[in-house]
């Protein structure tokens, strides 16, 4: 049983206090593939340009990532988005945005990933994320991401889009704009209340919030020494709370709050592993063994 995920695949330039990187493997779908991928195999529906190099195919499949949804356009230039952090990393510019390919993508699933119970959507246009869940025939958890954009200009759209959701994850200052409200339990009440029964509030490096039924759950965000680069951290956190599910095989209608908790926690690991290194840097060495370490560290830096 696999985890369909959806979005884009990139390539990145960032600068952060610690260093820049002029290209570099990116998108969101590729940080969620490679997080999930420690708890559940992953089928990948994405786009890329016939600039997009073996090295970063060959690193996805080595990861138990299914590639046959990544499109390859000939002639085509893969996405390129470029990023500048203030001296906090609290800040984020957006210095470029071409999107490439990227502005004609059309997710259309292989026949080999429809019947699968699994679907994490990306951030894309809320239409193009409805098509997707529309393809599917035997879902038994579905959610996934929006952005600021959607929001504001988009928003009948994205409300018809979360309504069939299960989860929906997004960040603090998100949830206040889609509800209306500042204070985040009013904004959790009226978020779930347009669909998604289980709601994750991002924080940043405060780590998140769920919401699932009349339920709360406070997870902090992880003490690293030194935050190299925050890029992917919410789609790694993302990776990690849909994968760690979908690894346990929850449906939508089993899902219980200790269960949801685990996820959370295994998104806040998942993210801050992220942030150790440029890029998906982190990942290339990283074991399942680390995750249930950091898992542990969680489970002991919160006892009282
Ligand atoms: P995050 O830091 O979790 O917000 O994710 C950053 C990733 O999102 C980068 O790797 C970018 O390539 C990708 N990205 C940036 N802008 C967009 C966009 N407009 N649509 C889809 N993906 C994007």
């Amino acid at each position: 049983m696999s985890l369909v995920v959806v979005g884009s695949v990139a390539y990145d330039g960032v600068e952060t206090p610690h260093g820049k990187v002029d290209r570099m493997l990116g998108g969101a779908a590729t940080y969620i593939s490679l997080a999930a991928a420690y708890f559940t195999p992953v089928k990948l529906v994405g786009v890329v340009g016939d600039d997009f190099a073996q090295e970063d195919s060959d690193l996805l499949a080595s990861r138990n990532i299914d590639l046959a949804g990544l499109e390859r356009i000939a002639g085509g230039k893969t996405f390129f988005w470029a990023g500048a952090y203030s001296d906090d990393m609290n800040d984020r510019t957006t210095l470029r945005t071409d999107l490439n390919v990227f502005a004609d993508f059309n997710p259309r699933l292989p026949e080999a990933y429809r019947a699968e119970p699994y679907l994490l959507l990306g951030n894309i246009q809320p239409a193009l994320q409805r098509g997707v869940l529309a393809q599917m025939s035997q879902i038994k958890l579905a959610g996934g991401d929006t952005m600021n954009y959607w929001i504001r200009d988009y928003r009948d759209e994205l409300l018809q889009t979360i309504a069939k959701w299960d989860f929906l994850l997004i960040n603090d200052s998100e949830a206040q704009m889609l509800s209306g409200w500042r204070n985040l339990r009013r904004a959790a009440e009226v978020i779930q209340g347009m669909g998604p029964r289980t709601l994750v509030i991002k924080r940043g490096e405060y780590g998140a919030v769920l919401f699932h039924g009349d339920d709360h759950f406070i997870a902090p965000g992880y003490l690293l020494e030194q935050v190299f680069d925050p890029t992917g951290a919410g789609d790694s956190f993302a990776g990690g709370f849909i994968g760690y599910l979908a690894g346990e095989g929850v449906a939508a209608n089993d899902a219980d709050c200790a269960t949801l908790r685990r996820a959370v926690i295994y998104g806040s690991v998942m993210g801050s592993f992220c942030c150790e290194k440029f890029g998906v840097d982190r990942f290339r060495s990283l074991t399942r063994e680390d995750v249930d370490t950091r898992f542990r560290e969680f489970q002991s830096c919160t006892k009282f």
